[in-house]
């Protein structure tokens, strides 16, 4: 009799217990199918370990449930940042982390803190780059594109030359309403190397459609070596170099560096060292 009273008091635990585990995987193997279909990869990933850490906490469902939440979206956020980068084609990814300003002290740097929070984006407003090759000016514009990227902007990088080939190209394969297009969708079109070779006269005014397109709709980012005054020189006729100067430098910052190449200096400086250890 006291044997099987302790029977029943044990047994229907037992029994519950394998039960419950036997339920709990039932249910795990489910949730992970939805949360799969529902395409929540990091709650997939995440759940069981928060679910524990939770349960040690004494953090409630609503609060397990935030937590998951939390890392979905900053994944997420992750998630389409990297491929916003990827689609702005950067030709190598810079930040402004490894800028030495003190090798460029002409660059205002206030103002390109300034410009790295990004607000001139919203007020669709311009930044003109310019100075001598080597001044870091493709490095920076990088820099500022890929801060955009990582708040949500669409970005693409563009050498100037490589986009007017593309726009003649397009034309000729009577594309180019469609790439304008893609290009009109931008936040931020990234302009390098503005005047490095004369333009075609086509060339020229495709270019020109382009920045006017832009103008007060998408932000640019230009940057070139060449002082306003010679612009005519690159895109040919006075008139279309009075327009496009027109709609760039309204609502622009200009940020201009005056000092010497940084690959000249760099290579000083190297050799200096190599000196010093010979
Ligand atoms: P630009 O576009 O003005 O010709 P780049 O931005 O291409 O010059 O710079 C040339 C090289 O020198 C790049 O590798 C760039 O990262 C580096 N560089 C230029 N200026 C600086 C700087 N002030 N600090 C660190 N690296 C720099
Ligand atoms: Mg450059």
């Amino acid at each position: 009799m006291f044997r099987f009273r302790i029977w029943r008091r044990i047994a229907p635990c037992a029994w519950g217990h394998k039960t419950m585990k036997k339920l709990e995987t039932k249910s795990l193997v489910l949730l992970k199918h939805h949360l799969k279909v529902l395409k929540l990869p990091t709650i997939l990933a995440e759940c069981e370990k928060v679910a524990g850490r939770c349960a040690q906490d004494n953090i409630d469902h609503l609060g397990f449930l935030l937590q998951l939440c939390e890392l979905e979206l900053i994944e997420r956020e992750k998630r389409a940042a990297d491929r916003r980068l990827k689609a702005a084609k950067f030709p190598n990814l810079k930040t402004l982390d490894t800028f030495d300003f003190t090798a460029q002290p002409s660059l205002n740097r206030l103002l390109v803190a300034e410009l790295m929070r990004c607000a001139y984006l919203d007020n669709r407003e311009s930044v003109i780059l310019i100075g001598n090759p080597g001044t870091g000016k493709t490095h920076v514009a990088t820099a500022l594109g890929a801060e955009a990227c990582g708040r949500g902007k669409r970005v693409q990088f563009w050498k100037v030359t490589e986009l007017i080939t593309k726009l003649i190209e397009a034309r000729e394969e009577r594309q180019l309403a469609r790439m304008k297009k893609q290009l009109a969708r931008l936040d931020l079109l990234i302009l390098d190397e503005l005047g490095y070779v004369p333009t075609s006269k086509l060339g020229a005014e495709l270019l020109f459609d382009v920045i006017s397109t832009a103008y007060e709709r998408t932000s640019l980012i230009v940057t070139t070596n060449l002082p306003f005054e010679n612009w005519t020189e690159v895109l040919g006729s006075e008139r279309l170099t009075g327009a496009t100067l027109d709609r760039l430098t309204h609502r622009c910052h200009i940020l201009e560096a005056t000092g010497e190449s940084y690959r000249l200096q760099d290579a000083r400086r190297r050799k200096g060292v190599g000196k010093r250890s010979t």
